[in-house]
């Protein structure tokens, strides 16, 4: 079920994406995004506004878990004055709670209507982040604004492992998909950025596997490369555990159930850590790399110096 909403805001201020050195503004095209990826921390952030799912008894868990999207097409038409105030040094984030090519916001084509303004009426640096190939079909647009805008296409597992994330974000592009939109801008010189996250244990968080994944974005040169262990918010981590289960992949539905523990993410987190450092330095990559984590560096005794604490 699409579900269309009317807000209000537009371009906001984003302190939290600037601590992540992303962007210092986000644009979001809806509340709920139907790429449906069972980890989304969306809804535990909408876990307050009981008026937005009515008919879901008040709950963004139970819309997000039957399938539901909320999307608001009056975006672009709502972007006016702020346009004009933001400036060079800005940089919008679109999307941080949805996805701008999803299903739904691609019904009103929203993504690239907000490009389009956000392109033409600012002067503003724009950074896509989706993981969606369609924006593929906005190629020209970003090929003649390649000196203030730059893609992210989400990698979320190596290809040797893209059945799993099949499972685990139903509704959005194929890992080979997203690869084909990533090496299709490149050849149109648009810049590009690498973004791992999250990386699921058993299936992203290997050095193996974040080899093979840093293989998959370098010939792509990106500017940068952020990385970011799964969120334990929200019920995502057990609907994870659940899928991977019912779809077969025991052993990594048991390494998820494992990480639901505090202590263990904690002991996750600092692994993925470690390996991230090692693979990134593997393929000389390792002074792009920023990986996000949200907790305060306290007691963390490995090399910190790629890690931006997101907490404190
Ligand atoms: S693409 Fe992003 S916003 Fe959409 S469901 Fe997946 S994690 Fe959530």
């Amino acid at each position: 079920m699409v579900k269309i909403v009317a807000r209000k805001c537009t371009i906001t201020r984003s302190q939290e994406f600037e601590k992540k050195t992303l962007a210092t503004h986000a644009l979001n095209v809806g509340v709920l995004c139907g790429h449906g990826c069972l980890y989304c921390s969306t809804p535990a952030i909408l876990r307050t506004q009981s008026k937005l799912f009515p008919e879901y008894d008040g709950s963004a868990f139970k819309a997000f878990a039957a399938g539901a999207a909320a999307v608001d097409p009056t975006t672009p038409d709502r972007l006016g004055p702020e346009l004009a105030a933001l400036k060079p040094t800005d940089t919008v984030m679109l999307s941080t709670l949805t996805d701008a090519w999803s299903p739904e916001a691609q019904e009103f084509d929203l993504g690239r209507r907000c490009l389009e303004k956000l392109l033409r009426e600012s002067k503003a640096r724009v950074r896509i982040l989706t993981k969606n190939a369609a924006v593929v079909n906005e190629l020209d647009l970003l090929a003649e604004f390649r000196e203030r805008v730059i893609l992210g296409l989400s990698i979320t597992a190596p290809l040797s492992k893209a059945k799993v994330a099949e499972v685990l974000e139903p509704r959005a592009s194929s890992i080979q998909e997203r690869l084909g939109a990533l090496q299709a801008a490149h050849e149109a010189k648009v810049p590009i950025f690498g973004m791992l996250c999250p990386c699921m244990p058993g299936v992203a968080d290997r050095p193996d596997d974040l080899d093979e994944m840093l293989d998959m974005i370098k010939p792509f040169a990106p500017e940068a490369i952020w990385a970011e262990p799964v969120n334990a918010r929200g019920p995502g981590l057990r609907l994870c555990q659940e899928a991977l289960a019912d779809a077969d992949f025991i052993a990594i539905a048991n390494e998820v159930r494992f990480i639901r523990g505090q202590r263990e993410h904690l002991d996750y987190t600092a692994r993925l850590i470690g390996n991230l450092n090692v693979a990134a330095a593997g393929v000389g990559l390792k002074s792009l790399l920023k990986i996000l984590v949200y907790q305060d560096g306290e007691g963390f005794r490995g090399d910190g110096s790629s890690v931006i604490w997101l907490k404190g």
